[in-house]
């Protein structure tokens, strides 16, 4: 396993660390290092999602790890915050399915399902023998996801279901997706099993961004449901809401990872490329960028070690959460963006690591929530003032 360099973590917050949390780090870290790296380059470039890792990622306990009963882990909010971040200084493709599976299959059924559907999924999910995936947003509608179409109408003791869902996570590897629908009650969850007639998925290609994941569109075509796939405890938009927050504190870690992988392979460049007589980490204006995205990775720890807190208090409102998405995702990209100048040519190669997180966190930045939503939310608690319509 690799050690990271010490002064990335110039604050020592590794040392407020337990040793359960240390342990879990420790053994994310080196399956990154020694299961996940050496995958990377080639599932990227071939844009597909590395699936022989689920039922690995399944055994290291990476979905859904803080939830609670049905023989889950119950571990607590930094840990999993340390497995986000370890997995996506891999790649926010391998971190992407561990949020959905966890924050938004795992938790939705977990809060909002009937004890049948929990007895039924929350297992197989945990150990990945199910994959699940989240599907929200629509063509038409992605920021505001209350002006939805699909739609679900009651028919006898059953559900019809027509609509269509768009860039979707995991979803042509779902066993089970998590479907979000209006119906004459308000918005509606549904859990709908992969092969119920009328249920189709369709892989998106051609993205230059989070390549090594599964990203798909879902078409509903007059799909019956029985009464038991909806979920019981959902009675609006704001359940859909309320797992979008879980996971966007799960991307708040993990895009410290992968600002921290690209700070740290850049370091190590600059400390071995020679340019003008000798290496390029000599020069002032190399050493500012390096002091800036030092400072930039270490308020990004702080505030997500800040959350972990509180969010294990029960006291993180989504505007907290908010603010950690918006801010460390604009972090991480301005350091992957630096890093890959600082990497001259090579910083556009697949060779390196820095290239793959610069273009992976575009989607980042977006999904869950874009930088201009995070500013609406936070705009909101400072104003009183709703702005997403005019
Ligand atoms: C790789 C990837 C994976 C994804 N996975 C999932 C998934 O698993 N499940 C799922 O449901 N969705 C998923 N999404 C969808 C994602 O959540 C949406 O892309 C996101 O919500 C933005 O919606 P949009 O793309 O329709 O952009 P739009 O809403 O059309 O926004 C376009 C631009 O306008 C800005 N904008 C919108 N409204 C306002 C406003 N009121 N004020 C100012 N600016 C505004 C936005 O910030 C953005 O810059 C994924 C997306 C990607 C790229």
């Amino acid at each position: 396993m690799t050690a990271p360099s010490a002064w990335l973590d110039i604050y020592d917050l590794d040392a407020e660390l337990t040793d359960e949390e240390r342990l879990v780090r420790s053994t994310v870290r080196a399956f990154v290092d020694r299961d996940v790296r050496p995958l990377l380059r080639d599932a990227w470039e071939d844009g597909h999602f590395p699936k022989e890792l689920i039922a690995r990622m399944g055994a290291l306990g990476l979905f859904g790890p803080t939830l609670t009963g049905y023989d889950l882990p119950g571990l607590g909010q930094r840990a999993y915050g340390l497995m986000m971040l370890e997995l996506e200084r891999g790649d926010s493709g391998l971190r992407s399915f561990a949020s959905v599976q966890g924050g938004l299959v795992m938790y939705p059924i977990h809060r909002y399902g009937s004890e049948e559907q929990k007895s039924r999924w929350l297992q197989p999910l945990a150990s990945g023998a199910r994959v699940g995936c989240f599907g929200l947003t629509e063509p038409d509608h992605g920021s505001d996801p209350g002006g939805m179409i699909t739609r679900a109408v009651r028919d006898g003791d059953c559900w019809v279901l027509n609509g269509n869902k768009m860039w979707i996570t995991n979803g042509t590897l779902a066993d089970i997706a998590v479907v979000w629908a209006r119906t004459d009650e308000g918005i509606r969850g549904f859990l709908v099993e992969k092969g119920t007639p009328g249920f189709t998925t369709s892989l998106m290609r051609h993205k230059m961004s989070l390549r090594a994941s599964d990203t798909s569109e879902l078409h509903f075509d007059d799909v019956r449901l029985p009464d038991s796939a909806l979920l019981p405890g959902v009675t609006g938009l704001g359940a859909a809401l309320s797992c979008l927050n879980q996971a966007r504190y799960s991307i708040a870690w993990g895009v410290t990872g992968a600002a921290l992988d690209c700070l740290e392979e850049a370091a190590e460049y600059v400390g071995e490329r020679e340019m003008f007589g000798g290496p390029l980490a000599r020069f002032q204006l190399i050493q500012e960028r390096l002091a800036d995205m030092l400072c930039g990775v270490t308020k990004g720890r702080l505030l997500v070690e800040r959350l972990a807190a509180l969010k294990g208090a029960d006291r993180a409102t989504p505007a907290m959460i908010s603010l950690a998405k918006r801010e460390n995702c604009a972090m991480a990209l301005d350091v992957a963006r630096t890093c890959r100048q600082l990497l001259g040519a090579n910083g556009i190669s697949l060779e390196y690591r820095t290239g793959r997180h610069l273009c992976n966190l575009e989607s980042v930045i977006t999904y869950e929530g874009t930088h201009e939503i995070h500013s609406l939310i936070l705009g909101h608690a400072i104003t009183g003032h709703p702005a997403y319509r005019t």
